[in-house]
This record gives structure tokens, sequence and C-alpha cells, in this order.
């Protein structure tokens, strides 16, 4: 049994079948990559484990518990934890204020509604954030404004922001995509730490394969809704199935 069992799930869209019937298992500690042409289900499938889009039909469960019917934010507090396409931070605030956020909201279980935590509590939240900006080789840039971040520093602030939360998984749409090559190159061994470091599973969606191979311990290929094939990378290299639906050949 793997942590994320999904089984049988379609999404349907007006007269668009995004999702087929997908089935997919993603082994507790292992990186997991999701790969397929553009439009093929990906953001769809991933929209589907966060609560963010209902599936018409299958089953999600995430460490024997089911996801359906649960809102975002309580997914995300069952341990699921997911960093967007395009980046979702705070560009006015500093990197140190971003990074407080998920730790105040970890710590109090949301915000208070009505005046402010406790002197205490903003310590803690304080040398938590404090110590993730170390953990993410930032800690020079806690002053900045976030929003005047290079695009791989940003990834990486927001990738610091979602481990603040302690996931067990960790789901990316596209980490790298619109990077330079030494910004890839910089997450991929950002993600490698994280993998080797922290008791924590990571799915990934990605389009760049010198990521995915150097991530990736599975790879599940898409294609039109519905997965094509699963395996270990040298196989998915070798596969004629993939090289004709998504390498193009
Ligand atoms: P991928 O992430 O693999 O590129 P998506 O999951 O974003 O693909 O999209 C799969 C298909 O579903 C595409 O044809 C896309 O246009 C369509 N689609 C995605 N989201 C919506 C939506 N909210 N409403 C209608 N169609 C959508
Ligand atoms: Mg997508």
């Amino acid at each position: 049994m793997g942590i994320l069992e999904v089984k049988n799930v379609g999404k349907r869209f007006g007269g668009l079948q995004a999702l087929g019937d997908v089935n997919l298992s993603i082994a507790e500690g292992s990186v997991h990559a999701i790969i397929g042409p553009n439009g093929a289900g990906k953001s769809t499938l991933l929209n589907c484990l966060v609560g963010k889009l209902i599936p018409d039909t299958g089953s999600v469960m995430f460490d024997g518990q089911s996801v359906l019917g649960r809102k975002p934010y309580e997914i995300n507090q069952m341990g699921i934890s997911r960093v967007f396409q395009t980046p979702e931070i705070f560009a006015d605030l500093s990197v140190m204020e971003n990074m407080m956020i998920p730790c105040f909201a970890k710590r109090d279980g949301a915000f208070e509604l009505n005046g402010i935590a406790s002197v205490d509590s903003q310590k803690d939240v304080h040398a938590t954030a404090e110590q993730m900006l170390v953990d993410m080789n930032m800690a020079d840039k806690r002053h900045m404004h976030a929003g005047s971040l290079s695009r791989g520093d940003k990834r990486r602030l927001e990738i610091g922001m979602c481990l603040s939360q302690e996931p067990r998984l960790l789901l990316l749409d596209e980490p790298t995509a619109g990077m330079a090559r030494a910004d890839t190159n910089n997450t991929i061994d950002l993600l490698k730490q994280i993998s080797d470091e922290r008791d924590i599973t990571i799915a990934i969606i990605e389009h760049d394969m010198h990521v995915v191979f150097s991530l990736a311990q599975r790879i599940t290929v898409l294609a039109q809704g519905t997965p094509l094939v699963e395996d270990t990378p040298d196989n998915i290299k070798g596969h004629p199935k993939v090289r004709e639906a998504y390498l193009g050949e």
C-alpha cells in the first residue's frame, strides 16, 4: 500500500474527459514523477488530490484515509502540501515574514480571529522560520522583499514555506517551469536534499526530462487523462510507447 492510493479517478469538464480512469500508487519515502504532454491531465489530477477539484468517479486515499469531500485546508492538515505552478508568495513582505506565515498557521491551527498571538508564540515562530531559512540556505536573504528574489529563490522560499507545515507528502506542479538552467539545477539539488534528509514523500509533475531523470525513482506517464505506463526511469527511457506518445518519436 502506498502512502497515496488513487483508484479509478475520472474527471470531466463539460464535454472533455480530462481524466479517464487513473490508478496510481505512490510509495512512502519515494520521489514519484508524473509526466505527459500538455493537456494530459497532470494538473487536473493534482487538483483532485488536494481538494481543489472533486473527481466525478473513483477514490483518493492518503495514509488509509479518504481525502474526497474534504476541504483543501483539511487535506493540508492531513499532511499533504502543494507547490503551485506559479510561485505563491507575498511579494511585498520580506523573506522572513513569508516564512513565518506557515509557522504561525502550523502552531496555532489557524490565525486567531481577534488579536495577536502571544509573545512566546511569536518567538517560537521566529526561531522555526529562521531554522527553515537556514535549511533552505536563504538566511542571508531574510530581509529582502520576496518579490525581488530570483525565480529560483522564490521557488526555494515557497518550498521552505511548504516544509514548515511538516507535510508527509509534498506535491510539486512543474517547479522548474520558466527557470534558467542554473536555477533548475539548484532546485534539483534542493529536492534531492529534502528527499534524503526528511521523512517525506515527493510527487512531482515535471516537463523537463533532466529534472525527472535526476530525481524520480518511479515515473508515471499520463496521456489523454489515462496512465500509459508506470516504471523506473531506466525502463521509461527506452519504452517505445513513451517515446511515441511523449517524446514525439
Ligand atoms: P496538464 O497539466 O497535463 O497540461 P491539465 O490538467 O491542465 O493538463 O488539463 C487537462 C485538460 O483539461 C486540458 O484539455 C485542459 O484544457 C482541460 N481543463 C483543465 N482545467 C479545466 C477547467 N477548469 N475547465 C475546463 N477544462 C479544463
Ligand atoms: Mg499543468
